[in-house]
């Protein structure tokens, strides 16, 4: 059974102890916060890696992401060659007083055309204001911090081995080419010595 009195106690304890401590109280707009790197102020658009797949508009929960496009036809790059037909975005705008910061967008985004920036201070008097267009998305983007720097015990990312095993192989294909080429012109077999190119008093002596 709890003593008549002891919940008081606790509470003033509680009181007591929070009076000592030093206050966090943030003065901004004085002074501005230090926000965490990853933090969710708002979408950047980088529009040159949009390839118009529709996957984040289709995957955003409230579906404030509204994205226009139309169809062009690029000519055959060689003459017989098929015609290709490629996306142009005509609108890419996303609603932030819909928007409810899940980061779904960016996470299924294929091609990383969009990016977090911590920029919070976008609040407007008008509500239809908060829907921002391509142009304004872009200026986001600017504000979007450089990449963490790699962790350097980290696996090598699958597309930088893919790389440099395609470096390596063209390396060596190059190499044998111009070995052959050498052998075919008369020259000295791979491993060979030409004469007067040894170690001095070595072949010679
Ligand atoms: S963060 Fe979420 S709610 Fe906001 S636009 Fe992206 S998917 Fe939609
Ligand atoms: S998922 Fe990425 S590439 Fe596809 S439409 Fe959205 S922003 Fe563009």
């Amino acid at each position: 059974m709890p003593i008549p009195g002891s919940g008081l106690a606790k509470g003033l304890a509680v009181t007591l102890r929070t009076m000592t401590k030093r206050s966090h109280t943030a003065q901004y707009p004085e002074v501005q916060p230090e926000l965490p790197p990853r933090t969710r102020g708002v979408i950047g658009l980088f529009e040159e890696n949009c390839t118009v797949c529709m996957l984040c508009a289709r995957e955003c929960p409230d579906w404030c992401i509204y994205i226009d496009s139309h169809k062009e036809t690029v000519p055959a790059a060689t003459p017989g060659g098929r015609e290709r037909s490629r996306n142009v975005l005509d609108r890419f705008a996303i609603d932030f007083s819909l928007c409810m910061y899940c980061g779904i967008c960016i996470e299924v985004c294929p091609f990383d055309a969009l990016f977090w920036s911590p920029e919070f201070e976008y609040a407007e008097t008008d509500i239809l204001d908060l829907t921002h267009e391509r142009d304004k998305l872009r200026q986001w983007m600017w504000t979007v911090p450089a990449p963490p720097a790699l962790d350097p015990a980290a696996e090598e990312p699958k597309e930088l081995a893919a790389a440099r095993k395609a470096a390596d192989k063209a390396e060596a294909a190059a190499a044998a080419a111009a070995a052959a080429a050498e052998q075919a012109a008369g020259g000295p077999a791979s491993g060979g010595t030409a004469p007067g190119t040894g170690t001095p008093g070595e072949a010679d002596a």
